[in-house]
């Protein structure tokens, strides 16, 4: 692991010094998605689904301000930093059975308003036991899709991921940046991006990639493949404008693909709600032979 989370903010060597990770800010920050994603939908030929994500995220921000992450559950975080381990990784850190309080109150929210194919899933969910839960949301953090409905994949990353984002953003941590590789994966929980960003304000220009988890973003230099990190190898995709707000970086290394956003170029970009927008260009880019390499929160594969 490249970069490693300390239990304090390491001082750094100047003012110019990157900042390795930026954990996420909750406030309006599941608000703001449903806003998007109703904005997107608009004339959007996924129209209907981009208005069915912007109920769930809108039922995330009900769930993040009636039943916030007790307070207990951050208190042992500090002990997690500095062991050069990603102190949220899916597979060390102990879940606790809150993700699955979120779960059932995502499902009794979105029940009453959703068609009989939904409910049918919302039903299927509602019927397992604590543990069966455990064991999905295990293959699915570990990446094992084969083992999890698709539909069922949506609900029960919507609330894991509701879980980990808020105890990332409680993490009373620092983190130091090594040279060297591996920085595909997120340092916080060891979860793949769904997306990079080029930031804009105090980082501007800086090439971050946003854990599709617990949506923390860590650096990671723009000449390198974010999965394999071949330099020379990139090439760039968009549907449209040479300057556009979201384009595909490819590397033909590894034959992988994620999105870049330019936030600069559409300052109300959500990377969660444009990713799912800007399918036709994944469509574009897995024609031309690439594989996906980050997740899709609000698409799984099965
Ligand atoms: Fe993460
Ligand atoms: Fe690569």
């Amino acid at each position: 692991m490249s970069i490693q989370m300390t239990p304090v903010q390491t001082p750094t060597g100047g003012i110019n010094e990157i900042i390795p990770v930026l954990l996420p800010a909750l406030k309006d920050r599941y608000a703001k998605r449903a806003l998007r994603l109703k904005q997107l939908a608009q004339g959007h030929a996924m129209g209907d689904y981009l208005g069915f994500c912007a109920r769930i995220a809108e039922a995330q921000q009900q769930l993040l301000d009636q039943m916030p992450l007790p307070a207990e559950h951050v208190a042992g975080l500090s002990e997690r930093l500095g062991g050069g381990q990603a102190p949220l990784a899916s597979t060390d850190y102990p879940r606790h059975p809150y993700w699955q309080q979120l779960l059932q109150a995502l499902i009794e929210r979105l029940y009453p308003e959703t068609h009989a194919a939904v409910r049918s899933t919302l039903e299927s969910l509602r019927r397992y036991t604590s543990a069966e839960l455990e064991g999905l949301a295990g293959a699915l953090l570990a990446g094992e899709h084969e083992q999890v409905d698709s539909g069922q994949a949506l609900f029960l990353w919507a609330a894991l991921s509701l879980y980990y984002t808020q105890l990332a953003s409680a993490l009373p941590a620092g983190a130091r940046a090594h040279l060297g590789e591996q920085r595909q994966h997120c340092p916080v929980c060891a979860s793949a991006p769904v997306a990079s960003v080029i930031m804009t304000g105090a980082q501007a220009g800086l090439r971050y990639l946003q854990c599709g988890l617990c949506e923390c973003r860590w650096h990671m230099v723009r000449l390198k493949c974010s999965n394999c990190e071949a330099t020379g190898a990139l090439d760039y995709w968009s549907l449209d404008r040479q300057d556009a707000a979201i384009k595909a970086e490819s590397c033909n290394e590894c034959h992988s693909y994620l999105k870049v956003f330019y936030p600069e170029q559409d300052r109300d970009q959500d990377v969660l709600a444009d990713d799912l927008a800007s399918l036709a260009l994944d469509a574009e880019v897995e024609r031309e032979g690439y594989g996906r390499s980050g997740v899709s929160p609000y698409l799984f594969p099965g």
